[in-house]
């Protein structure tokens, strides 16, 4: 056949009123046809509740996402495992096909509550690694009742939709994580506030986002204008984890549990343990510190992160998959030097780690202080190896803290 000749084998239309037509053995088929015959497979599998969703996600089962958490996170067993069931369920909810009973299965949001740098991002991103969902990350504290200065709580589905490249589907079955939750909580101990423009009014405007409603949301985000074109995101099958360090909030737990402990004497407080009072927390507590009940109530998995100790810090640094150590080992590997490190370093790195009081977030920022020097010079040099002491780690943070000290005095 000619080339002019060419034409669509489904709709007949010529090559050239067609942008693009596509040979197969016997057959041609066009752009138009294509995006038809796309819409009706999906189309087909939505009905046979056999969508593009369940082949994407291949839900795995619980035992196999602590797996997977296990690979990036170091300790946290309670909270992987509350998380894998929360969103096995989670999921095993969104693809369930349509029944004639009358059990809904409700939504799993999750709220975690642990110090900075304990790991509740680094659980989020590792889920949606895991399933390949768009993941937004966003901090509660910037969010404003509609009408103030600061963003809309529609602001949070922008992002998703960002990190979903606009993708509505794919967008309205991603991950929210809501950082600094605790920084919404009700200031009900100061009177003087009278209009509580960050806490109260911004927990009522999530309200609807996390139980499941259909937001107009302005796709390249800032205020709603009326000019604006929206786009429909349906916030039904969006998982939303909630992470907050609520500090103080131990106080609230523990004045909880000597209360107990009066009405019932059989309850002794002796064999609490006082250096991880989290773990003894409950949704009243999260009332008491100040959230409404109604968000706790749309929340309504509740996990706590244990404390670092300096054993978990030195594991972080070297057994996760990407741990920091193996990152550094990778970088000086492609400029041909064996990186290796020494066990007193690493204790070192610990220990100072635990001095800063900057949980796991402080160990790569005192690698890079000790490794910059060597990351410098290195390259350019006939240096094939380099093994980090204890001795040189020492001497190299004390330099460039000497140089901070200086250059402010
Ligand atoms: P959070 O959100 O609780 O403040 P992040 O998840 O941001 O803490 O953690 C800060 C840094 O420390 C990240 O680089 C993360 O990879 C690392 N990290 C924290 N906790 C762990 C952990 N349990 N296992 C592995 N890495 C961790």
């Amino acid at each position: 056949m000619a080339k002019e000749e060419l034409e669509c084998s489904f709709c007949g239309r010529k090559k050239p009123e067609t942008s693009l037509l596509i040979a197969g053995l016997d057959a041609h088929i066009c752009d138009r046809c294509i995006e038809q015959a796309h819409g009706i497979v999906i189309e087909e599998s939505k009905q046979s509740g056999n969508s593009d969703l369940s082949a994407e996600l291949m839900l795995k089962k619980p035992k196999e996402i602590k797996g997977f958490l296990d690979e990036y996170i170091i300790g946290q067993e309670y909270t992987k495992r509350v998380m894998s069931v929360a969103v096995y369920n989670h999921y095993k909810r969104l693809l369930q096909p349509p029944t004639d009973d009358d059990i809904e299965i409700q939504k799993s949001n999750i709220v975690m509550v642990g110090q900075t740098g304990t790991g509740k991002t680094l659980m989020a991103k590792t889920i949606s690694k895991m399933l390949n969902v768009p993941l937004a990350i966003v901090d509660a504290t910037v969010l404003t009742e509609a009408g103030y200065v600061g963003e809309d709580v529609e602001s949070i589905l922008t992002r998703l939709l960002q990190a979903a490249d606009y993708n509505l589907e794919k967008a309205q079955r991603g991950i929210v994580f809501i950082d600094e939750i605790d920084k919404i909580a009700r200031k009900s101990d100061n009177p003087s506030i009278t209009r509580d423009v960050s806490g109260e009014g911004v927990q009522q405007a999530l309200l609807k986002l996390l139980e499941g409603t259909v937001v107009n949301v302005p796709p390249k985000g800032g205020r709603k204008h009326p000019d604006q074109k929206f786009i429909e995101v349906n916030t039904e099958n969006i998982l939303f984890i909630a992470g907050g360090a609520f500090d103080g909030i131990e106080r609230v737990i523990t004045k909880r549990m000597n209360m107990q402990s009066i009405g019932y004497s059989s309850m002794k407080t002796d064999n609490i343990d006082k250096d991880n009072i989290l773990q003894y927390i409950i949704p009243k507590d999260l009332k008491d510190f100040g959230l409404i009940p109604e968000i706790i109530g749309r929340l309504p998995v509740l996990t706590h992160m244990d404390p670092l100790d300096a054993k978990t810090l030195k594991a972080i640094l070297t057994e996760p998959k990407n741990a920091i150590i193996k990152q550094y080992k990778k970088l000086f590997e492609m400029d041909d030097i064996a990186f290796t490190i020494t066990d007193g370093a690493l204790d070192y790195i610990v220990e100072k780690a635990i001095e800063y009081k900057l949980g796991a977030r402080g160990l790569r920022s005192l690698c890079e202080e000790i490794l910059t020097e060597a990351m410098f010079d290195l390259p350019s040099s006939d240096e094939t190896k380099l093994n980090v002491t204890k001795t040189y780690a020492e001497d190299r943070l004390n330099k460039s803290t000497i140089k901070k000290l200086k250059a402010v005095s």
